[in-house]
């Protein structure tokens, strides 16, 4: 599986906050409950007997600390097989650079996950493997509780353009998992065409894969700032 933990996390805090000016570390590194997010993580595929290799793509410069860190705090992630990697200028990049390093076979299922959803389950972990083994691609997903509009973006803010039926709607999570060819050919196609995607899936879809939706959770979510985090420490609590 890969975990793509190369981001900045740079809406993670405010410009003009000293910690900002000192250069905070990305948001996958940043503490919850005393552990870092990205050893939270690591440790749910960790536990999951059908994971067999984990490849990390991290900034190059976070290399050396986190190997130092998997080697003190992360011994039974290392029960696993780790590698890291170092990530791209997108996420699309940081996950090819992981694609290219791992040792998949033909009939491997291969996950993608964000390194900064530590509160994955199990089950959803389970879900979407089975998911990828029978179709071939399957994400977790939530349906929209939100009533969905499309915008146009102005200047003052944004403009109604349609509404879109929310049972139309599902928000995609991860993990994200697909038959290693599957993946293989839709980053080698969207890599042809210039095109980048904000998930797999999406690069899955372009290529004319069906990807099925599996249930994921609420808790399942993505720690991008500070209010995110603050929900991270009650979820932690509960
Ligand atoms: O920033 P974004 O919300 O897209 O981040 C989703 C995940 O992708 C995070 O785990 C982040 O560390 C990772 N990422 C990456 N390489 C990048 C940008 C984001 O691995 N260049």
């Amino acid at each position: 599986m890969i975990i793509p933990a190369a981001g900045l996390g740079t809406r993670m805090s405010s410009p003009a906050s000293d910690k900002a000016k000192k250069g905070v570390p990305s948001k996958q590194f940043a503490e919850l409950g005393g552990i870092p997010i990205l050893l939270r993580t690591l440790r749910k595929f960790a536990e999951c007997e059908e994971v067999s290799e984990i490849c990390i793509a991290l900034r190059p410069g976070e290399i050396p600390n986190f190997r130092a860190r998997l080697e003190s705090e992360g011994k039974d992630i290392l029960r696993k097989k780790v590698q890291l990697v170092e990530g791209g200028e997108h996420r699309q990049q940081s996950v090819a650079k992981g694609l290219a390093a791992i040792g998949a076979a033909e009939d491997d299922v291969v996950l993608v996950h964000d390194a900064v959803r530590p509160f994955v389950s199990g089950e959803i972990i389970r879900e979407v493997i089975a998911g990828a083994k029978k179709y071939g691609a399957a994400i977790a997903g939530m349906p929209a509780v939100d009533t969905v509009k499309q915008v146009e973006r102005t200047a003052e803010g944004a403009l109604i353009k349609a509404t879109i039926p929310r049972e139309r709607v599902v928000m995609a999570q991860t993990p994200q998992g697909f038959r290693y060819p599957v993946l293989r050919k839709a980053f080698e196609e969207a890599g042809n065409d210039g095109f980048v995607g904000t998930d797999e899936a999406s690069l899955v879809e372009r290529s004319g894969h069906p990807v099925a939706v599996v249930m994921g959770s609420p808790r399942n979510m993505k720690i991008t700032t500070p209010g995110d985090l603050e929900l991270a420490e009650f979820y932690l609590g509960k």
